[in-house]
């Protein structure tokens, strides 16, 4: 009797990569390495890496929580998931972020830019349009936790800042503008404008390398000066900021450790966010076999280049564990002390050492899972992380923490068309708002709904159940 060169771990829907369509798919272990295999009745077979750390992929599962579902459904379960966003009744977690972007245009054209942006889009979307997809996050999350304003490039709509006052209007606790920087850079009038919303206000700066080639690689131009200018004024502006670094393999996934250091010497920024490239949009040399990166792969990458942070520190978020991954670290006095400084090690490792013993304390279980699934909303990070702190034996924290102590790495993971796990995609808590009203989990967005991909579809071909046949 032959062995299985793998261990079936279980089975799931995902899709194929070729024609979108809804297919089984096997997810195995072999070794340390996930894959996902999948047989299209059409194009075959498919095999997808998914991790590179199979540890952490079953750790991830013991990370779930009961979902919190959005206070509206938009669209009824017609086709099946992944078909219907959204959100449908069948989605189980609410938005922790929301995006909504209000124009097309960009001063960029990065190669791998998901919204295929650029100068040659001039469409901005109206004033009343974009106070229309504001109420429909209000709708869905009632006090949104993060709005994030996107594009395109935001900061170049003519009416950016009656953008900002119209969701300053809303009940959201956090707002973000999601930019790369140049016009902060350029505009010293226009970046004290927008220090005027702090705080509740954060900047989220795309941040891909410190070194020119990898920039050219990822945006199509060098940066690094337009980057230096606009954190000098942030820094000194105060302004809350977040590096966003989208990751491509061989390009810039060794500059990970770099990155963080470098962040924690402004005091403006906050935390560095880890995304890897989406394969979605624009993907211009991008080689999904050779370029793909995981979540597993990427904290691997960023345990490796930063020491000071532990296994046990870079933990799976419960309301989608799959897809993201956190780090907290306070900033006490110039120095920077990661979760794992602060926590009995007793409490937060198992006797081999590879995990959280939580199960041994339900209320450090219940305290960390609070603190990890409100990492979106940061007013509530400083909070809860002073609760975990203060019910733990070796907690020292300062008085007065708030948020300018706090340093949160994020791993985000979004699926594409290689990796989407349908069981997974159902707890998306990044949605997007469809300028028609809907609101959309970011992955599927970008593989189905953006600029009208859903007519290109067939829906005939997409009914539930699926005729393979057809
Ligand atoms: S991803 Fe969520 S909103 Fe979209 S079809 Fe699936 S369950 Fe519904
Ligand atoms: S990725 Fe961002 S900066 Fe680059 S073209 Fe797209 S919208 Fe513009
Ligand atoms: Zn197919």
């Amino acid at each position: 009797m032959a062995d299985r060169p793998y261990v079936f771990y279980e089975l799931t829907n995902a899709i194929c990569s070729i024609c979108l369509h809804k297919v089984e798919a096997k997810i195995v272990i072999e070794g340390e390495r996930v894959y996902m295999h999948k047989l299209c009745p059409t194009h075959g077979r498919e095999r997808a890496l998914i991790s590179t750390d199979a540890a952490f992929y079953r750790q991830q599962r013991a990370f779930l929580k009961p979902g919190q579902l959005v206070k509206k459904f938009n669209t009824p379960i017609r086709h099946g998931c992944p078909y219907d966003c959204g959100i449908c009744p069948d989605h189980e977690q609410h938005g922790c972020l929301t995006i909504v972007e209000v124009t097309d245009h960009c001063n960029l054209t990065c190669p791998i830019c998901y919204a295929e942006s650029g100068p040659h889009r001039p469409t901005h979307r109206s004033l009343e349009r974009i106070e229309f997809m504001l109420d429909c996050v209000v709708r869905n999350e009632g006090e949104p936790d993060i709005v994030q304003i996107s594009g395109g490039e935001p900061t170049l709509h003519p009416q950016f800042f009656e953008i900002l006052d119209a969701a300053r209007r809303r009940p959201i606790k956090h707002l973000m503008v999601n930019t790369n920087g140049l016009r902060i850079a350029q505009d010293a009038a226009f970046a004290e404008r927008l220090a005027s919303y702090m705080p509740g206000f954060e900047v989220y700066l795309q941040f891909d390398s410190l070194r020119a080639d990898a920039l050219r690689d990822l945006r199509g131009a060098d940066l690094r000066a337009i980057r230096e200018q606009a954190l000098e004024r942030l820094d000194r502006l105060k302004v809350s900021t977040t590096l966003v670094v989208t990751l491509k393999k061989g390009v810039n996934d060794d500059e990970i450790g770099d990155i963080v250091a470098f962040a924690l010497q402004h005091p403006c920024i906050r935390g560095v966010t880890l995304q890897p490239v989406q394969v979605a949009g624009r993907t211009e040399n991008f080689n999904p076999a050779r370029d793909r990166l995981t979540l597993g792969e990427v904290r691997q990458s960023l345990l490796r280049q930063t020491p000071w942070l532990k296994p046990q520190d870079v933990l799976p978020v419960p309301c989608h564990p799959d897809c993201l991954a956190m780090a907290y670290a306070l900033k006490i006095g110039g120095e920077v002390i990661p979760l794992t400084g602060l926590i009995d090690p007793e409490l937060l490792l198992t006797s081999d050492g590879s995990a959280i013993a939580y199960e041994r304390s339900p209320a450090l279980r219940e305290q960390i899972f609070k603190t990890f699934s409100t990492g979106h909303a940061p007013a509530m990070q400083a909070l809860s992380l002073k609760q975990l702190l203060c019910c733990l034996p070796l907690a020292s924290a300062p008085e007065q923490l708030t948020y300018e102590n706090i340093f949160r790495i994020l791993i985000v993971q979004f699926m594409d068309a290689h990796s989407l796990d349908v069981r997974s995609v159902k707890r998306s808590c990044v949605h997007i708002v469809h300028p028609d009203g809907r609101v959309i989990p970011f992955d599927t967005f970008n593989l189905f709904y953006r600029d009208g991909r859903e007519a290109q579809l067939n829906p005939r071909r997409h009914q539930w159940p699926a005729a393979a046949a057809d």
